[in-house]
């Protein structure tokens, strides 16, 4: 019995594949190496080169290795490109996820684990959010992983296959050992782009609207270490192999941080300043998201390690450092 994770040669997806071999998980991964790295992979796992919405292909795997849970991360990610192309995130997001999934109904899955987001309630009436709040997504981004999330709903209810969605809120940071962290050299996160901004990697980087009905006037985010936005995903599988009930969770800690905030803990980790210029807004932000961040507990289990942002900060600049050095050997 493996467990199937699409898109475990990206960011995030990378992570797992390290918590499911270190736990004895067998592991396969399927990506399509579009934006995620061979190396990337654990060495321990079976990396298949293929496209989740090839549904020939997936139920071949899934015979093959008697797959019994998927996790599925592949997808695109990338607000502001959601807005700029939104068949191409419906079909990699929504359309594709379709194909999984149906492979999995057919081949007798019985977990499906899912990478959803916050996005999905768009600019919130009122914070912290919950699960229980009406999603109301203002990108393509959000919407197509909400509509996802409602075909998991329905396909639990006519065939049985068990579901958790996961809503992530800001996810940054890298593994703690070292082993992996958020690689695209073209990404486009804050945490990230400060970090590549202090090491002199970027010129510049540029702070995305100062007018927001905030306190500082920047966007606020709830940023969670990649580490615990794993653990809950363990606890998520664990859950649903006892036999507990499908459903939706968010994951987040419950803090808000600001651009400007975010941008001072990047300063106080490195020791220096951030060259940051105000620039207009970006489309598709909301104002502040921060998550109603006790469902994952009480239900889960889940215990986070890492609830700290200067720990997070630290972390995601230790990792560029690493491919610094990586990119000059
Ligand atoms: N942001 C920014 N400059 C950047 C990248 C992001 O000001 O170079 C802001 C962005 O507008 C948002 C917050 O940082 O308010 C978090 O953005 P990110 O892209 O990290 O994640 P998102 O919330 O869009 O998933």
């Amino acid at each position: 019995m493996a467990v199937l994770v699409t898109g475990g040669a990206g960011y995030i997806g990378s992570h797992m594949v390290l918590a499911l071999t270190d736990a004895g998980d067998d592991v396969v991964v399927l990506d399509n190496l579009s934006t995620g790295f061979e190396w990337a992979v654990a060495p321990a796992a079976k990396l298949v080169r293929g496209d989740i919405g090839d549904e020939d292909t997936v139920r071949q795997l899934i015979k093959a290795h008697k797959i019994s849970s998927i996790v599925h991360f592949a997808g695109s990610i990338v607000v502001p490109d959601s807005v700029s192309d939104p068949l191409g995130y419906y079909l990699n997001n929504t359309v594709k996820s379709r194909a999984l999934m149906h492979a999995a109904v057919k081949e007798g899955v019985e977990n499906f684990i899912f990478s959803s987001t916050a996005a999905v309630y768009g600019n919130p009436r009122s914070l912290p959010v919950f699960e229980s709040d009406e999603p109301a997504p203002i990108s393509p981004y959000g919407t197509s992983k909400l509509m996802t999330e409602l075909m998991l709903r329905d396909s639990h209810v006519a065939y049985g296959l068990n579901y958790i969605a996961l809503r992530y809120f800001n996810v940054a940071g890298a593994d703690p050992k070292g082993r992996s962290g958020q690689s695209t050299p073209r990404a486009t996160h804050l945490i990230k782009v400060a970090a590549q901004t202090v090491l002199g990697q970027r010129q510049q980087m540029e702070v995305f609207g100062t007018d927001y009905d905030t306190p500082d006037g920047t966007c606020i985010r709830d940023y969670i270490h990649v580490s615990d936005l794993i653990a809950a995903h363990m606890d998520a599988l664990s859950h649903l192999r006892k036999g507990g009930q499908s459903g939706i969770f968010n994951c987040g800690y419950g803090k808000g941080y600001s651009v400007f905030e975010v941008i001072k803990a990047v300063e106080r980790a490195s020791g220096k300043p951030v060259n940051a210029k105000i620039g207009p807004r970006r489309a598709g932000d909301p104002a502040g998201i921060v998550a109603g961040a006790q469902k994952v507990r009480d239900i889960l289990g889940w215990q986070p390690k890492y609830d700290n942002l200067d720990f997070i900060v630290k972390s995601a600049l230790d990792w560029e450092r690493h491919l610094e050095r990586r990119n000059a050997a």
